[in-house]
């Protein structure tokens, strides 16, 4: 079946009796309340095995079973765990697959709070880490005995630089136990799968384009068949957990990705185009871009968009950046992205990157095109450029 035909079937109930609910109940439980002891010893196993069954409410209900096959089909893996946040599903894989002595490579794009994670806490525990430019031509140089793990991210967190999956696999496939982990976040399994390209696990913050609508946190980790014991076992041992009612209603969201992507990506595209062509404007990185430098990966790596993409403002207009974010109407305030409405937030990117230097770039703005009428937008922005000097 096609995408779009998984899309609407995944992860739906099965009949009972004759008849189903079309989505998923939203199964509530801390207790789970056996008839035998057989029977929950049966449960206790399964669970342990990694099924989708329950004997307590922590390691996920049927609404949580329904979205981790849901997501599984999606990325095209072989196991998803449901995590509380993107960036629980991020730490825990850090917490799950390295240990005191090893050593990750991170990608110098990496989403903030990543870097954070590891200066403040990782770090502390033993754990190494070195940055690498998205750019970088040589990754095989920078690996030691010690490294466990390539953690990326394509396109990249602001500056949106796409690493090519393929090779860092292939690469690592040739050393003993060195994993490939993508934040798959932007295309949330829809317009790119890493597993595909190799990656052993990719990392999607359903907060974003999965849940759809700027009311849900939540996070996924799927697995291919070598790498899906280990995520399961690290879940359980951390004591995660996820509300029903969160995972329903990110399977709700889901179910129409395949309409609210392309309907993202159009108007995005209409805006970045306007946006190359105004003078305050110095650069707009998105791969989609026929500008971008990554466009020909981008046309042969994925199959669609997401509507999120950076401008860099012309260096005649530094420092203005408060007054152009602040003179939009159209356009809210703040972090995340990925619901149907339109944001900015500037991004201080220099002081999130230690291996490339951004210093004297223009200042960025983040958008993210929501699911207003572009022309609206395009009048917007324009409006608030013109108050620059
Ligand atoms: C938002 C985001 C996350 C974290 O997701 P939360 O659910 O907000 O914790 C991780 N990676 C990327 C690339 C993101 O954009």
């Amino acid at each position: 079946m096609k995408r779009d035909t998984r899309i609407v079937h995944a992860g739906r109930p099965k009949y009972r009796a004759g008849s189903r609910p079309v989505n998923p109940p939203v199964v509530r439980a801390s207790t789970v309340d056996f008839e035998s002891l057989d029977a929950m010893d049966a449960a206790e196993r399964g669970s342990r095995a990694g099924e989708p069954v329950s004997a307590y409410g922590i390691h996920g209900t049927d609404t949580t079973f329904a979205l981790e096959a849901f997501i599984t089909e999606l990325e095209g893996g072989f196991g998803t765990k449901i995590f509380s946040s993107g960036l629980e599903a991020i730490s825990s894989v850090f917490l799950g697959y390295l240990k005191p002595g090893d050593h990750v490579l991170v990608v110098d794009t990496v989403y903030s709070p990543v870097r954070r994670l590891l200066h403040r806490f990782l770090g502390e525990r033993g754990i190494g880490f070195d940055f690498y430019s998205p750019r970088e031509p040589d990754i095989q140089r920078l690996i030691r005995d010690s490294t466990r793990m390539i953690y990326t991210e394509t396109p990249g967190s602001v500056t949106m630089e796409l690493q090519d999956i393929g090779t860092l696999a292939q690469l690592a496939r040739q050393h003993d136990d060195l994993l490939v982990v993508c934040d798959n976040t932007w295309a949330s399994g829809f317009c790119y799968r890493p597993l595909e390209h190799g990656a052993h696990l990719s990392i999607v913050a359903g907060t974003k384009y999965l849940s759809g609508h700027s009311d849900v946190l939540i996070g996924s980790v799927t697995a291919e068949s070598s790498t899906f014991p280990t995520l399961h076992r690290t879940r359980a041992l951390l004591g995660c957990s996820v509300s029903p009612d969160d995972c329903a209603l990110t399977l709700r969201g889901a179910r129409t990705l395949h309409v609210r992507y392309p309907a993202h990506a159009e108007r995005a595209l209409k805006v970045a185009g306007w946006l190359e062509s105004r003078p305050a404007i110095a650069r707009v990185l998105y791969p989609v871009l026929p500008s971008s430098p990554d466009h020909s990966q981008w046309q042969s790596q994925f199959d669609g968009a997401a509507g999120l993409f950076t401008v860099e403002l012309a260096g005649e207009v530094r420092g203005q950046t408060k007054k152009f974010v602040e003179n939009l109407t159209l356009f809210g305030l703040g972090a995340s992205w990925g619901g149907f409405e339109s944001l900015a937030l500037p991004c201080d990117v220099a002081a999130n990157r230690s291996v490339d230097d951004w210093s004297e770039r223009g200042d960025l703005v983040r958008l993210h095109i929501g699911l207003e009428d572009p022309q609206d937008l395009i009048d917007d922005l324009d409006t608030a450029l013109s108050t620059l000097r």
